[in-house]
């Protein structure tokens, strides 16, 4: 009998794989059970050999073999070595990210069928008579005689009452089939359009221009019809029967977006997000392998998806935080993508109306295409942006006297208004009027956030809970006031200043739970409500056609932020919220209430708008060396006893600096510097080029794995990060 050498790609969290005995030669990308210690895991086979240069005696046998042949496809192996060496990840929990829950855990590909309704003609005759008094069903009857449709089909137009009273008479019946490949593409058709204005037209066809792999980046002002550009440049991949793949935001995914594809090309559409079950996303992953399905709407994790045939990726919002994982595996999927487009030979569409300094970069020195779109689509025009300077002016409920002027007056013209403020709960922290005292959250040194509904105080990096004092801690003062303002609070004195208008307040605390977002945002539409007051959730994606007024408070700590793309999230977020007023017929504007008025950077961007702060924003960076100018890597490291956190990092930083070639900040407390009783520390490499960094690290990390302290802290890697 032969003997096989496997390496096995493990989840652990060790940068190499493990070699296991077998009876016969495995394919890449197979997965196998194997003994790990006491525990049995799933691994991925890396690769087969017939000799073996060590202790043959040492090795333990495969438990078993669970794939006839690779489930995943070459262009996702590749990927996953791609990721592996580019985030220096460990190899097994790279596997892991890209593969759905289900088959990490071993769990077969299910069986791919779907119940079809069958007409029944009883004595080959028409249930006519039978079927005389209800005409519904008789529609029904009428309808499955001509094909045999899948369930789901028949219900779009007759609900399952009629379905099931045919079922009853005798006259229908479901059957369960396979689910048949290329389906979708009998159904495709295309529905009326609106005609592409000129840039919009230019745009589509420099997209359809492109034959293999390209990037083209299209930057385009909110309104300016992106989503238009994308469904009229996406009909020509789908008529030639490729898939598309479509990445969003989080909270981008909205009904209103995936109705749009749904209605235009008259195919089901697949949606993935964080709310999906993992049945439902196995199922997904294998139709979209197998080409049963022609578009997927999903968020970050959807770059792993197998597609049979991939025709074009599209990466709305490419500015959009949520496309960079913060923990495990820290991918970006703007990075992922292109890379897999590249693989595919196919192109790639990033959409933004604020565009990251990296992509903008990437377009400005001609790596990427670049498109522009000047102006709103159909009738509508850019909203009017002004500062309102808050100092001096009596303030109420964080509201300058000048801002609850504009807000009076929208309304009283019958329009919805929509206020942001980036806290949630009443009010950031809890201070003694006596003493100064603030009640902290003892495992995060982090001041609580007060809430009235219901009244707690909650930290907001741990969550944690308590009820909330009636004597300061330190001097035992029962003088204790709020300080600044969050949504609860603003929603509060609005709803005190303007009683006879009704309003919504939309944060990650109020539309918790399936659904509820999506229904508030009905009713926005329906305007049962008229002022709306949330958080960065209401930057994203949707539409609001009945806003003519967006208020920006609480900005002014952006300006003066040690992170150094502060400025550039600013913009982007004030222009996001921006775009949301003044959608239809109505023209908007945006009033942005500060303190800092004078502020070099909120009168560039107010005045100038963002494509000409971003460019400006770019030479910064360019002057200061800074990413897109150069590359960054982050070692965080973490422990109870900030002693071994710190000296992890300073023994890691002699292993990094033997080449001498890094310029290394710290070890530093991270921005967050203690979470739920951990104290935090990182150290930040950079480089001119990519490829020393990468250096760098293949170098020192056998050393800093291999060290006592590594065992004795959490620490990560996170190659270009994109916070501290
Ligand atoms: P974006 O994705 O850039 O925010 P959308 O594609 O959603 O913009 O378009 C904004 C609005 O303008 C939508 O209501 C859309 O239906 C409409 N629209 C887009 N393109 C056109 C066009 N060529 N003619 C008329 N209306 C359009
Ligand atoms: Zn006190
Ligand atoms: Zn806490």
């Amino acid at each position: 009998m032969s003997q096989w050498f496997i390496e096995v790609a493990v989840p652990v969290p060790l940068r190499q794989t493990f070699t296991y005995l077998s009876g016969s030669m495995l394919e890449k990308g197979c997965r196998v059970s194997v003994p790990f210690g006491k525990r049995t895991l799933v691994g991925i086979v890396i690769s087969s050999h017939s000799t073996y240069h060590g202790n043959v005696n040492k090795l333990k046998s495969l438990h078993d073999v669970l794939d006839a042949s690779p489930i995943l496809p070459p262009i996702l192996l590749t990927l996953c070595d791609w990721l592996t060496h580019y985030y220096h990840h460990p190899i097994g929990e790279v596997f892991h990210t890209a593969l759905p829950v289900l088959l990490r855990k071993g769990e077969p590909l299910p069986k791919d069928t779907h119940l079809l309704v069958e007409a029944v003609t009883p004595n080959d005759e028409a249930p006519t008579e039978l079927l005389a008094r209800a005409p519904k069903q008789l529609a029904c009857w009428q309808f499955i005689s001509q094909h045999t449709e899948p369930l789901a089909t028949v219900n779009k137009q007759f609900s399952s009452v009629v379905v099931n009273a045919l079922i009853e008479k005798g006259v229908a019946r479901t059957i369960e089939k396979p689910v048949m490949s290329a389906g979708w593409r009998t159904n495709l058709h295309l529905a009326d359009k609106p005609t592409a204005n000129r840039e919009q037209a230019a745009a589509i066809a420099a997209i359809n221009h492109i034959s293999g792999f390209s990037t083209l980046l299209l930057e385009g002002v909110t309104g300016s019809g992106k989503t238009e550009v994308y469904l009229q440049a996406l009909e020509q991949v789908l008529l030639a029967g490729k898939q598309v793949l479509i990445l969003v935001p989080e909270i981008g995914l909205t009904p209103q977006t995936v109705r749009r594809f749904i209605t235009r090309f008259g195919i089901d559409v697949a949606v993935l997000h964080s709310q999906v079950t993992n049945t439902e996303r196995l199922v997904i992953w294998q139709r979209a392998k197998e080409n049963k399905i022609g578009i997927i709407i999903g968020t970050r994790s959807a770059i792993f998806t197998p597609f049979e045939n991939l025709g074009m990726i599209i990466l709305d919002e490419e500015h959009d935080d949520s496309f960079k994982q913060t923990d495990g595996l820290r991918y970006h999927a703007r990075d992922l993508a292109v890379i897999r487009a590249k693989n595919e030979g196919i192109p790639l569409v990033l959409g933004s109306g604020s565009p990251s300094l990296e992509s903008l970069n990437n377009a400005l020195n001609k790596r990427y295409q670049h498109v522009l779109l000047t102006a709103r689509a159909g009738a509508a025009v850019m909203p009017t942006q002004h500062l309102l300077d808050a100092r001096e002016q009596p303030l109420q409920y964080g509201l300058a006297a000048g801002t609850i002027a504009i807000i009076k007056s929208h309304l009283e013209a019958n329009n919805q208004v929509l206020v942001f403020i980036n806290r949630k709960g009443y009010a950031p922290a809890l201070i003694c009027h006596r003493c100064g005292h603030s009640a902290e959250c003892h495992r995060c040194e982090q001041p609580f956030t007060v809430y009235q509904k219901p009244p707690r105080l909650q930290c907001q990096r741990c969550e944690k809970t308590k009820p909330v004092p009636l004597r300061c801690a330190a001097c035992g003062s029962s003088e204790l006031i709020p300080s600044g303002a969050g949504t609860e609070q603003i929603e509060a004195g609005l709803a005190h200043l303007f009683p006879q208008y009704s309003q919504v307040r939309i944060d990650s605390d109020s539309v918790r739970g399936k659904d509820k977002l999506a229904n508030i945002l009905k009713k926005v539409d329906r305007q049962e409500y008229q002022l709306l007051v949330g958080t960065q959730i209401l930057a994203k994606g949707h539409h609001f056609p009945h806003v003519t007024l967006v208020v920006v408070l609480g900005c002014d700590g952006a300006l003066y932020s040690a992170d150094f793309r502060a400025p550039e999230k600013l913009a982007q977020l004030v222009t996001q919220l921006a775009g949301r007023a003044g959608r239809a017929s109505k023209p908007g504007e945006m009033w942005l209430q500060t303190h800092s008025p004078e502020h070099p950077l909120l009168q560039d961007l107010i005045c100038n708008g963002y494509q000409a702060f971003s460019r400006y924003l770019l030479q910064e960076r360019r002057q200061t060396g800074l990413p897109p100018y150069s590359v960054q890597c982050v070692l965080r490291a973490e422990a109870v006893n900030a002693e071994l956190s710190y000296n992890f990092l300073m023994q890691s930083r002699h292993y990094l600096d033997t080449l001498n070639t890094l310029q290394m900040v710290g070890p530093i407390p991270a921005m967050v510097e203690k979470k739920q009783g951990r104290y935090r520390f990182m150290l930040i490499l950079s480089a001119n080029k990519r490829s020393v960094l990468h250096h760098a690290l293949r170098n020192a990390l056998p050393s800093i794995t291999q060290s006592a302290l590594s065992s004795k802290v959490r620490w990560s890697i996170d190659v270009d990060p994109m916070d501290f």
